[in-house]
């Protein structure tokens, strides 16, 4: 079997690390929340994704990844979709968000018992992959 060409990057902008492509420095996200995206899905013709949740980036970049070597090998995704195989025990949903000017597809994970973020039971912190990119950041403090 041919080994996988990741031709695209995954940039996990989380607290303390700034993203060097997107020039974004911000390091005040709020607690769980994180701005992980990939560049490179346009030359599939394919919308870049994104996840915002804080898990590890081992977990991220599997995440990110699995999702690039389904466009690369010919799948296509588009908003509101169910997608199974990315955990064995629930599907994740695609949703259109914003991202640093473009618009990607959010990858969100239902919570712990399968409620995903648009139902108010839906528990913190998935509960936060409803949020527009801005409210994932703390509020400015206040100048001293
Ligand atoms: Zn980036």
């Amino acid at each position: 079997m041919k080994k996988p060409n990741i031709d695209w990057v995954v940039h996990i902008v989380r607290n303390g690390v700034p993203c060097d492509d997107c020039g974004k420095i911000e390091d005040s996200f709020i607690k769980y929340a994180c701005n992980a995206h990939t560049h490179g899905m346009a030359k599939y013709s394919h919308q870049d994704f994104q996840l915002v949740i804080a898990y590890s980036n081992q977990e991220i970049s599997r995440i990110l990844n699995t999702f690039g070597l389904w466009v690369q090998g010919g799948r296509r995704f588009k908003a509101g979709e169910y997608v199974n195989g990315i955990f064995e025990d629930c599907p994740v949903r695609l949703d259109e968000f914003e991202e640093s000017d473009r618009k990607v597809l959010r990858v969100i994970i239902p919570d712990k018992h399968n409620t995903f973020p648009d139902d108010d039971k839906c528990e913190y912190p998935y509960s936060i992959q409803k949020c527009p990119e801005q409210m994932l950041y703390k509020k400015e403090r206040a100048e001293a």
